[in-house]
């Protein structure tokens, strides 16, 4: 399995606005992070997890020509809003792309893209939806999925055997932090250092990395107030910051 971050960023993506850079170190192509979404290569299949609005440029980047499944963890736009990118995909490739979601947000997200699912006039429908359960197949891959807190709604952690991703989180319900034990690799979102609403800071994340004890774990989804290096300084052994096009084995 290859794991390829496509992007980073948090919902605003980093830099900002000219001399509105936030902490980073602008010189630093590390710092420069568009919106979060991983790449997921297994079975000869890719699988792509959230369309950021920076899809495009992300997939390019990647050469990347072909998307089997999508794969979503919510429906903020920062990690939805990027889904009229998959029409080339679906043109190149002839083909309808299953996007795999909770049933919470089936409603919207197809009323929000109705011409993507459904098609309108002289455009057909380029993606099909289906809705996931606990444990659910594309192709020769398993996928275990479950909910866990982000504020006011809930986001989905996937599992692909031994890696996980867990964006935009705050806290876990339950017991299920445990069905992420024997992690390679874990990436998870960190927002900033403080704890914000609907994402847990540092310190928290930091707890459940300990519980954990993943092989590896890398940030995503992090603010302008995130610097790679001073981030990274802040960092025991097997964590670091992700950065755009980062890729790993396992
Ligand atoms: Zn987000
Ligand atoms: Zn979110």
């Amino acid at each position: 399995m290859k794991v390829r971050v496509l992007g980073c960023g948090g919902s605003f993506g980093s830099p900002l606005a000219w001399n509105r850079n936030g902490n980073i170190d602008v010189n630093n192509p590390k710092n420069h992070r568009t919106r979060s979404s991983v790449l997921i290569h297994i079975n000869d299949q890719n699988l792509l997890i959230d369309t950021s609005p920076d899809l495009r440029a992300q997939l390019y980047n990647a050469r990347c020509t072909k998307i089997d499944a999508v794969l979503f963890t919510h429906e903020h736009s920062d990690h939805t809003s990027g889904l009229p990118d998959m029409r080339a995909m679906s043109l190149i490739n002839q083909s309808i792309i299953p996007a795999f979601l909770s049933s919470d947000i089936k409603e919207s997200m197809t009323r929000n893209y109705k011409y993507i699912f459904d098609g309108h006039k002289d455009y057909s429908p380029f993606m099909s939806v289906k809705t996931i359960d606990d444990h659910f197949n594309i192709g020769n891959t398993k996928i275990n999925t479950f909910k866990h807190n982000h504020g006011s709604i809930d986001v989905q952690t996937y599992r692909i055997n031994n890696f996980a991703y867990s964006t935009d989180l705050k806290n876990f319900y339950e017991n299920d932090i445990d069905k992420l034990k024997d992690l390679d690799l874990w990436i998870v979102g960190l927002l900033r250092y403080d704890p914000h609403p609907s994402h847990a800071g540092f310190d928290q994340i930091n707890e459940y990395i300990k519980y954990l004890k993943p092989k590896k774990t890398l940030f995503t989804h992090m603010t302008a107030l995130l610097d790679y290096e001073e981030l990274l300084s802040k960092c025991s052994d097997n964590i670091e910051p992700a950065y755009d096009g980062m890729t790993i084995e396992l």
